[in-house]
């Protein structure tokens, strides 16, 4: 090989070595520089879209709180409108409960303190009667049984029992039946007389008081309930109501302790306290309920249990021609 060609040869080899490093060096530096701006596009993606998925979690949240917020709203109206529901129908059917309305009491007796208290129980004898006596009996309580004629012949004993014991007895009708009882005045008649023979028969004490089944200011009499109490009154019989209401007769049963609630709640609006309660198979919370009322009523000052008698104060809700 001459002299120029190897010198030719060797030009070539740098020029060669020179492109090789040239290439070299703009790799190193376009290939970090190109992924640099690759991973900072990728970041920006993901933060935009981590960014998003907050957001849309954030207004999820709040959703729900707000969905929340509303269920606890309606539950709390719905809850309202459910006790306001209870309360009407409660009152509604206290005021149509047996017709019954708030007496006047009578209490102008200026001399004597005491307030008196009588515990009436209407339609029995029942299966829960005996229950009734024994539980007045351990508390040293007379009550007034206002007995319904038929189930006096099906429970004589039972009638019996709450004589002896020193109980008032009153009647309420024969059959209870106010379609029957209230058609005519000789409707009424031929029951009241039913009525007062079967305990007269049985107990062998004539009653001298009576309680219109519905009270005297019932709404379904297709008599004239003054003629009604006027007969009574000829008769020498003495009709009562009451004055407060267990509300035990309501379509639903009420607890034991509403029973209780309802009679101890209104004894200190009266100076002479006449309670309806219900002797019948269905009134077990009525029964539960007495031992409670009958403590509540002793707790008070100046008050005392009694059994109606002839010289009881009475408690009507209307009052018979006769009397005005
Ligand atoms: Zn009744």
């Amino acid at each position: 090989m001459s002299e120029k060609s190897h010198m030719e040869y060797r030009r070539r080899r740098v020029k060669r070595l020179k492109r090789i490093i040239l290439g070299a060096v703009f790799l190193l530096i376009t290939v970090p520089v190109a992924l640099c701006i690759w991973l900072m596009c990728e970041l920006n993606a993901t933060e935009n879209e981590l960014a998003e998925i907050t957001a849309q979690y954030e207004a999820q949240m709040q959703i729900t709180d707000d969905l929340q917020e509303q269920l606890d709203e309606e539950k709390a109206s719905a809850k309202e409108a459910y006790d306001e529901l209870l309360a009407r129908i409660s009152a509604a059917e206290e005021e149509s409960d047996e017709g019954a309305e708030t007496a006047e009491v009578n209490a102008d007796k200026e001399e004597d303190n005491i307030r008196r208290v009588y515990l009436t129980f209407d339609d029995g004898p029942s299966i829960y009667t005996e229950q009734i006596l024994d539980i007045l009996d351990e508390y040293g309580v007379k009550a007034t049984f206002f007995l319904t004629g038929s189930q006096v012949e099906n429970n004589p004993d039972i009638c019996r029992r709450i004589a002896e014991e020193g109980h008032s007895i009153g009647m309420h009708s024969y059959s209870h039946v106010y379609s029957d009882i209230y058609k005519s005045k000789d409707n009424f008649i031929k029951d009241y007389t039913r009525v007062k023979d079967v305990i007269t028969e049985t107990t062998g004490v004539t009653p001298t008081i009576y309680r219109f089944p519905g009270g005297s200011s019932n709404t379904v009499s297709k008599t004239d309930m003054d003629e009604l109490c006027e007969f009574l009154a000829d008769e020498g019989v003495t009709y009562y109501d009451w004055n407060i209401s267990s509300g035990d007769a309501m379509k639903y049963t009420l607890t034991s302790d509403k029973i209780a609630y309802n009679c101890i709640s209104s004894v200190g609006k009266f100076k002479d306290a006449v309670i309806l309660l219900h002797d019948t198979g269905t009134k077990l919370t009525t029964v539960r309920a007495l031992p409670a009322i009958i403590e509540g009523i002793q707790k008070m000052e100046d008050t005392e249990i009694l059994p109606i008698t002839e010289d009881s104060e009475v408690v009507q809700h209307r009052k018979s021609k006769e009397i005005e």
